[in-house]
Formats: C-alpha cells, sequence, structure tokens
C-alpha cells in the first residue's frame, strides 16, 4: 500500500500537509470514522482522495450536486486519478459501472438519491470492496443545517451494510448543533470529529457605508485584477451593476433566476473559465461553483446573517492566494430587514431574527478587527486584530456621537416621528424653509440646537442607529423609535460612531498586484490558457497561479526541475510538463 506522503508529493506535486489533513488522512487509513470540519479552501478533497488511493478498493463519494461533481472529476483527472460520476446527466453510465466493478475506478462520484437506491446497493455487492466512503456537504444531514436535504437521512443503512468501510463526512460549515446531528445521523463517533479553524487568513474582509455604490464597485474591480463576484440584492440591480462595471472594461456579466436558463449556464461556464471576468449576481450564484481563483467578492447589500456572508466571501480565494471581501451596506438594509421581521416573520421566530440582525450591526459598526468579530461569533477567541482587514490596516477613528444622537432623536420624538432624516436634518440645522416653517417646526426647541460639527455627524449617526434598532425606518423613510431608543435617550447607553478613514490613496492592495508585474509569468498563463482552451477545461484545473509564480521565480529548465514545482504532479508533469518548459526556456 502506498503511503499517503508519497501520494501526495507525486500525484498531486505537493510537499507537506495542511492543518489538519494529515490527521484526518491517518484516521481514515487506519479504517475509522470521522467528520472532518474544515474551512473552505482547507483542501478536504485530498483527505479523502488520498486515502482512496492509498488503500485497495475504489472511494465512494457522495456529493449533494452534478455541478461540483463534475469538477472534482475533471480535476482529478488531470492528475492522474482514475475518477468518475454516475449521474442522470453522465450518458457513459455503462461503462462508469464496468470500471467501477472490474476495479478500475480510484474514485465514484454519486449524489445521496442514487446512493440510497437498492440498484446501487446491488451493484455495490458485486463490486470489490470500497476503500472508503466520503460524504461530502456532510451539513446537508442535518435539519439543524442551512441546506437541509432529505436525501441524505436515507444514506445511512447503505453506510451500515458495510459497517467496516471507513467513512468520512465533510463540510466547511456547521455549528455545534448541526455537528452533533451529522455524528448521530451518519454513525460517527465522538472522538472522530475533527474541528479545524474558521480563519480564512487570505481573504481580506472590508466593510463600508454605500457612497456611490457604482463608484465604489469600479473602485474595487480596478484594484483587484483577477474573478470576482458582486452579491446585488435584486435581479434588477445585477443588470444595472453589471452595466455599470462592464465601464471599467472587464468583461462582466450578470447572473440571476430571471434568466433564461440557457444564458445562465453559458454565463456561469464563460465565468469559471475566466480569469478576470465580474460576475454580478444574487445569491442562487456560487453554490456548486469550485473556483479555486475568485479573487474578489463584493456585497452590494447587507447579507441574511453572518453565517450567509461567511459562506458567500468564502467563495473568494479558495486557492490559498491573496482575496478580498468587500461589503457596502447603508442604513435602509437594516430598515427594510427590521419592517419584514416585524412584518412578515411569525411571532416566535422574531426574536432569532433580531439576533441575527444585530450580530450584522455588530460587525458592520465595529472600530475594531473585522475577523475577530467573525471569529467570535463562530464561537472562536481570536487574537484582538488580523492585520488583514480594514480596520486593522486602516484604523478608523471612533468619536462619541451620543449627543448628536440625543439630539437626532429628540428631533423625531418632537415631529412625531414621522419625517425623514433630510426634514430632522433641517430642523436641527435651523433651516428656516418652506416646510420647516409652514409645519411649525422653527418652533419647536430642538430648532437649531445643532452646530456645525455635529450636523456633519447626523448621516453617520442615523445609520449607526438604525442598524442597532433605536431608528426605525417606514417605508417612506419615516423615522421613527426602535427599542434602543430610550436608553440613548436617557444617557443609559453611547453611541460611539465609526469614521470613514480618509481614502488612502493606495491602500495596501490585494491579489496578483502585489507581485510585480513579471512577463514570464505573463507567458505561462498565456501557456495554461492556450492548453486549457484545448482541453476545454478552466485553466485552473491545468495549474493554479500559485504554481506558475513559483515557475516563474525558480525557471527550472529541466523535467525533475519542474517536477520540484509545487503542485507539479507526475501526470501534469507529463501532460503539460513540455509546453511550460518550452516558455520558461524562450524567456531564459
Ligand atoms: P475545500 O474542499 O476544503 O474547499 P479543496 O479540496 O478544493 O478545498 O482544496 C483547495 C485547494 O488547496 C486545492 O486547489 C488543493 O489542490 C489545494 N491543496 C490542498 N491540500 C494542499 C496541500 N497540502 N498543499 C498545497 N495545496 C493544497
Ligand atoms: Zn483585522
Amino acid at each position: 500500500m502506498p503511503a499517503p506522503l508519497d501520494i501526495l508529493h507525486a500525484t498531486f506535486g505537493y510537499a507537506a500537509f495542511r492543518g489538519r489533513q494529515a490527521e484526518v488522512i491517518d484516521r481514515v487509513m487506519a479504517g475509522q470514522h470521522s467528520l472532518a470540519v474544515m474551512p473552505t479552501g482547507a483542501g478536504k478533497s485530498l483527505t479523502y482522495q488520498i486515502p482512496a488511493l492509498c488503500r485497495p478498493g475504489t472511494g465512494l463519494v457522495i456529493s449533494p450536486l452534478i455541478a461540483l461533481m463534475h469538477d472534482q472529476v475533471r480535476s482529478a483527472e488531470a492528475a492522474g486519478i482514475r475518477a468518475a460520476a454516475l449521474t442522470s446527466a453522465d450518458d457513459n453510465r455503462d461503462e462508469t459501472i464496468a470500471r467501477f466493478r472490474d476495479g478500475a475506478l480510484d474514485l465514484l462520484y454519486v449524489a445521496p438519491e442514487r446512493a440510497s437506491t437498492e440498484g446501487f446497493r446491488r451493484m455495490l455487492d458485486r463490486a470489490p470492496p470500497l476503500a472508503l466512503i466520503a460524504i461530502d456537504e456532510a451539513h446537508c444531514v442535518s435539519e439543524w443545517g442551512h441546506d437541509f436535504r432529505p436525501d441524505y437521512r436515507l444514506l445511512r443503512p447503505l453506510l451500515d451494510a458495510y459497517p467496516d468501510t471507513p467513512r468520512l463526512a465533510l463540510t466547511a460549515t456547521a455549528d455545534r448543533h448541526t455537528r452533533a446531528d451529522i455524528l448521530t445521523q451518519l454513525g460517527i463517533p465522538e472522538d472522530g470529529l475533527i474541528l479545524a479553524g474558521f480563519d480564512r487568513p487570505n481573504i481580506r474582509y472590508a466593510i463600508s457605508p454605500r457612497d456611490g455604490l457604482p463608484k465604489q464597485l469600479a473602485q474595487l474591480v480596478k484594484e483587484v485584477e483577477g474573478p470576482g463576484i458582486v452579491y446585488a440584492t435584486s435581479r434588477d440591480g445585477t443588470e444595472r451593476l453589471a452595466a455599470a462595471l462592464a465601464q471599467t472594461g472587464r468583461p462582466t456579466r450578470a447572473y440571476h433566476a430571471g434568466l433564461d436558463p440557457a444564458v445562465r449556464a453559458a454565463n456561469q461556464r464563460a465565468f469559471v473559465d475566466s480569469e478576470d471576468m465580474v460576475m454580478v449576481a444574487t445569491i442562487a450564484f456560487g453554490m456548486g461553483i469550485d473556483k479555486p481563483d475568485v479573487r474578489f467578492v463584493a456585497h452590494a447589500g447587507l447579507p441574511k446573517s453572518i453565517e450567509a456572508y461567511y459562506q458567500e466571501t468564502g467563495r473568494a480565494g479558495r486557492d490559498g492566494d491573496p482575496a478580498v471581501a468587500h461589503l457596502f451596506w447603508g442604513a435602509e438594509d437594516f430598515a427594510r430587514a427590521r419592517r419584514r421581521i416585524e412584518s412578515e416573520v411569525e411571532e416566535a421566530r422574531r426574536p432569532g431574527e433580531r439576533q441575527r440582525l444585530n450580530a450584522l450591526a455588530g460587525l458592520v459598526e465595529t472600530a475594531g478587527c473585522r475577523r475577530a468579530v467573525l471569529l467570535a461569533h463562530f464561537g472562536e477567541t481570536p487574537p484582538p486584530a488580523c492585520g488583514n482587514c480594514d480596520n486593522c490596516l486602516n484604523p478608523p477613528a471612533a468619536v462619541d456621537a451620543t449627543v448628536v444622537a440625543q439630539k437626532l432623536l429628540s428631533a423625531a420624538f418632537r415631529t412625531d416621528m414621522r419625517y425623514g432624516l433630510g426634514h430632522l436634518t433641517d430642523v436641527l440645522a435651523g433651516r428656516d424653509n418652506e416646510k420647516v416653517r409652514s409645519l411649525g417646526h422653527d418652533r419647536l426647541s430642538v430648532f437649531g440646537i445643532a452646530d456645525a460639527e455635529e450636523l456633519r455627524l447626523v448621516k453617520a449617526v442615523a445609520r449607526a442607529l438604525m442598524a442597532r434598532d433605536a431608528l426605525r425606518a417606514d417605508e417612506y423613510g419615516g423615522l421613527g423609535f426602535g427599542p434602543a431608543a430610550k436608553a440613548i435617550l436617557k444617557g443609559d447607553a453611547e453611541l460611539a460612531i465609526v469614521l470613514p478613514p480618509k481614502r488612502e490613496r493606495r491602500a495596501r492592495r490585494a491579489s496578483a498586484e502585489e507581485w510585480p508585474h513579471d512577463p514570464l509569468f505573463e507567458a505561462l498563463r498565456a501557456c495554461r490558457r492556450d492548453i486549457a482552451r484545448e482541453l476545454g477545461v478552466p485553466p485552473y484545473v491545468i495549474f493554479h497561479d500559485a504554481t506558475l509564480r513559483e515557475m516563474a521565480g525558480l525557471k527550472p529548465t529541466t523535467r525533475h526541475g519542474l517536477g520540484q514545482v509545487t503542485g507539479v504532479g507526475a501526470r501534469k508533469l507529463d501532460d503539460y510538463g513540455d509546453a511550460f518548459l518550452d516558455v520558461i526556456r524562450a524567456h531564459a
């Protein structure tokens, strides 16, 4: 039996296991059942691929989405692994079944609804014993999880029919409840849980109030090279923003459920294959896409929860290279969300939903480290500063705005809580205009009580008050009290607000631009692009950027030298080595 480390070197071309990969692999090699909870990009696939190559028999992989299976099969095959998927979308099913029965497959991918059928079990019984059963996206088995899939519940009899075959459940997102549920549902002992940290250190988090969104997004697109996703909040929004961003010169497409399915599929495919496309999409986009070289994820509005935010931003930088997650929010996002909770959510679920929204408010409003807030939310105890988020890199000024908040709340109260921020600001500023006078608001005690300094803060204060539910906006923008108003008015609670730092002309950049422009690297990318096009696969299936960058640095001129580069396994060396060596030699 080959050793896992040898396969890691020979097949994948990687020098060492990362994080807790080795632990997971050791358990599977020893025939034990396990649940691995590891963040996106941690390298979960390797933890079943390698044991499947080492142990006798085929590794069976249960996976929820056909697109994911095909992606995995394609990447595995490029590394020389004998892999196939058995789905309704594959017309080579007989051939796959024959290969499986002959023991000529290292990996077989199937969906849970197929794996749980009688017919599938009969097929397994007639084939050589399995090397392992991997259950990918295992949180789908739990009703606590966010994507419960009843089909996952039907897997247990299959697992129990092969009690000696090691099972490995994998997921990136599972809170304590969900983890416990997965263990019970899939019959994995408690000591089989391997829980890696949630942190994605290569993602730089940034959060800003919206202030001319198309411009803000265009700036981001300009600063961050490489593919990116912009999550818009509506179908209209995707099309509008896509049109605006196309002006930057970047290839840009839109994706939402209202598009013709053929157009949608073509757009998704173009994005997966691209090295520089911006996809403006609703959150329907991303599930089932395993594109490792996404360099930024932007949110044009508030996500549903911190969990959703983490999952959506987690699609950036799976390859471990620097990536950016930038969220743009406005007070009206909170106003709308709070209105929805009070009017559309059943009573019993409201406290939970409010909590969710308050957690988001805490994240967007903090003057401290974003990563610390995120990781603490997931139950970790992170260091107070990460050095790779907007607030750590460019600390904002926090000012005590309690008095301004009290004045603004008083103005809302004195004017019967039905006017918008513009009018309230006029009143506070003592502007003697038509509307103010006709309403008699120039005779109120709050008329003209704010000075110029305070007036400059009013907008940010209103945003902060709305985020923490001290002010609520009705559908027409009229501002009234929320439950948190009283404490601030009475002086029992303070309001510190964060002033966005003056834009630093060259806030440190992420992504490719951190590396100086290198003609050899560009030439290697062009070579990769040609091969990818010829084979009809996305460029990242050939080699990742990090591998090309290492090649450009080491400039190996022999096959042996090229084989030392991270990510160059034996099969890829055979298949593409000469093409890349030619490029390197031509630049020597
Ligand atoms: P996950 O499924 O956990 O999101 P993947 O299995 O897709 O992550 O792996 C993410 C990337 O990291 C892949 O491109 C993979 O080849 C790479 N990778 C995995 N393990 C290692 C390792 N030990 N060394 C270097 N790269 C690795
Ligand atoms: Zn930080």
